[in-house]
């Protein structure tokens, strides 16, 4: 995967849920500030065909950082990844694979081991972002093995927002709950995955 494409609905779940927090100034500005120009009030269709490369998405996010600073966009970028759990579970309810499972029934930490590892799964399936997730005595690490959301980025801490934000929104739509989400490995600080630790015990 030397120019890792990512479809046109990975594009247009961020676009939509951009606009959610940003509003639509906000992302007309973030678009231009990018060089993205030609996606303003011109969002791409919802399918999976190829769209753009990754370096695009990190390109949106880190505007979005210029745009507002670091820590409101941090912020901010967070809860654009909440809304990117909940566009997908709309537009792309096949992609995720959770509509219609039984998960109430399910114990706490099963809760969580299926809609991390459905989450990874059909990021890896649909959106050329392969992923997979493993389990340790008192956590879950969700490992991404190529990252739109830094890609082609340096920075000296961390900076996948949004994918924290979408395993938040993935965990609370699952379990009603709210856990310790922190990004451990970036690629764009030099590692060699995008690695997210899940404490497995909720936050109060
Ligand atoms: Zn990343």
């Amino acid at each position: 995967m030397s120019h890792p494409m990512l479809p046109n609905a990975s594009l247009r779940v961020l676009f939509l849920s951009m606009e959610e927090v940003l509003g639509q100034h906000g992302v007309n500005a973030t678009l231009n500030t990018a060089g993205l120009t030609r996606f303003v009030k011109n969002y791409p269709p919802n399918n999976l065909e190829d769209c753009v490369p990754f370096e695009d998405y990190a390109t949106v996010v880190k505007a979005v950082e210029d745009f507002y600073g670091p820590r409101a966009a941090r912020a901010s970028l967070i809860r654009v990844g909440r809304a990117t759990f909940q566009y997908a579970m709309k537009e792309h309810p096949a992609t995720l694979g959770l509509a219609g499972l039984a998960l109430k029934v399910l114990p706490l930490n099963m809760q969580m081991k299926t809609v991390l590892s459905n989450i990874a799964a059909g990021m890896t399936k649909d959106l050329n972002e392969p992923a997979h997730v493993e389990e340790q005595a008192d956590c879950f690490l969700y490992v991404k093995e190529a990252c739109g959301a830094c890609q082609g980025r340096k920075a000296e801490k961390p900076v996948c927002f949004t994918t924290i934000g979408a395993i938040l929104e993935g965990l609370k739509w699952a379990t009603g709950k709210n856990f310790d989400v922190s990004e451990i490995v970036c690629r764009a600080t030099g590692g060699p995955t995008c690695t997210f630790r899940i404490a497995k015990t909720p936050l109060e």
